[in-house]
């Protein structure tokens, strides 16, 4: 068991408690084991706090009391503070979550019909700084425990009344989008993932859970030891020289590197037929040309793939804009005709500043990218979300 699954306030002599919110069924059986308890403990504990919402041990009826006693001293279940919860005109809901440290980092929830995507962050701002990206701008603080990972999950499924006997199923889908690398924080991000998919857990299914990232190689080549879940690779370009720019971390790991480690991901998963989703961010007048749209085709052509371009969303300390209509149409009429299933990823939850790239969160900044930035950007507003 590593640090980050434990509380780290330890007053006194007194020992810090375990939190069970973001340990998987194996991690559990272990500590029950270790405790000289029985491995069903287990599975009883995973469905009480995921399936039913549970964090105080004397509701889990089905376990004795002296176990419940025992689990109150050397245990706790517990996630971060839900800072404020925004929502959207259009049905988009929005947490702002304070983690240990101060900063706050951001869960998005899109409905889309029968099916709800919950948008997870996996790290407090992020450390590549893509030029495009609002997270990225904000710097880097940490990364997430696995415990503050699936929290999101907990939190945004409890908001819903998901977690109760016979509650309504809608968060349907998780995808790893929200602030952060998730490869840059594997072994926690793995962990909540295999959470969101375990039975006894949330139950998703590999289908509807998804990995973004930008690319960090070496992580990539050895996740498909670890999950299942579905692949979409941050590309946003059709060649290394625009890549480097828009994607620094392009320069240590190329576009070749990269696509061929994600085929070997998507080859190795025992169902056929994946595909890899390709996220392109359009913006005007950087990546959106036709020529753009050829190259890509080309790139593309042996690499199982659909394609989703997202118009990019503009924040205040970026010069970027918005790709026009027609060059986004055009774009994407050149891709399909070239055989390539390609959707455009609409812009929702405007409003609340719940859109692809503009989760900033509130990151205490170590790298101190964020001062930069604004200095850069003197006359525009810091990107600040107001707590309560
Ligand atoms: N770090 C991971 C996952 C988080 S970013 C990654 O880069 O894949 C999730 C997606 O939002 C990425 O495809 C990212 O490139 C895109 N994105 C970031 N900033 C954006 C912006 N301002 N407008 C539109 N999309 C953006
Ligand atoms: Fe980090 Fe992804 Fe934003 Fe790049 S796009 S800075 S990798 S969160």
């Amino acid at each position: 068991m590593t640090n980050a699954d434990t509380n780290q306030t330890v007053t006194g002599t007194e020992q810090a408690k375990v939190n069970l919110l973001g340990l998987t069924e194996a991690k559990l059986v272990a500590f029950f084991e270790s405790m000289g308890e029985k491995r069903f403990r287990a599975a009883q504990v995973l469905k009480w706090i995921h399936q039913l919402g549970v964090d105080d041990f004397d509701e889990m009826s089905n376990i004795s009391k002296a176990l419940r006693e025992k689990l109150k001293a050397h245990c706790e279940i517990r996630g971060p503070e839900v800072l404020r919860q925004l929502d959207s005109a259009d049905g988009t809901r929005k947490f702002l979550i304070r983690v240990t440290g101060g900063s706050v980092v951001e869960t998005v929830f899109i409905p889309d019909g029968e099916r709800g995507t919950l948008c997870v962050s996996s790290q407090v701002g992020c450390s590549l700084d893509c030029s495009f990206c609002a997270t990225g701008k904000q710097g880097f603080n940490r990364d997430l425990t696995a415990a503050e990972i699936i929290a999101q999950v907990w939190i945004a499924a409890k908001s819903f009344g998901q977690l109760t006997p016979n509650g309504p199923r809608k968060v349907t889908n998780v995808v790893m989008m929200g602030m952060g690398e998730p490869l840059m924080n594997f072994d926690n991000v793995v962990d909540a993932m295999n959470l969101m998919m375990h039975d006894n857990a949330y139950g998703i299914s590999k289908r509807r859970v998804t990995l973004s990232t930008s690319g960090v190689v070496p992580e990539l080549d050895r996740l498909g030891d670890y999950t299942d879940a579905c692949l979409a690779i941050s590309l946003h370009a059709p060649n290394d020289e625009l890549r480097n720019e828009l994607v620094p971390i392009n320069k240590k790991y190329p576009i070749a590197m990269l696509l061929a480690s994600a085929k070997r991901y998507i080859e190795s998963l025992p169902d056929t037929h994946r595909k890899i989703t390709i996220e392109y961010t359009l913006i005007d007048h950087v990546n959106d040309r036709p020529e753009h749209a050829r190259q890509l085709a080309e790139l593309l052509r042996d690499v199982p793939v659909k394609i989703n371009l997202i118009p990019f969303n503009p924040f205040n300390l970026s010069n970027y804009k918005r790709v026009s209509n027609n060059a986004m149409r055009r774009f994407q009429d050149i891709l399909m005709q070239e055989g390539y299933i390609t959707t455009v990823r609409t812009t929702r939850g405007d409003d609340i500043d719940a859109a692809c790239g503009q989760l900033a969160g509130e990151v205490n900044d170590r790298t101190k990218r964020s001062e930069r930035y604004r200095a850069q950007f003197s006359q525009a507003e810091p990107v600040t979300i107001v707590s309560q």
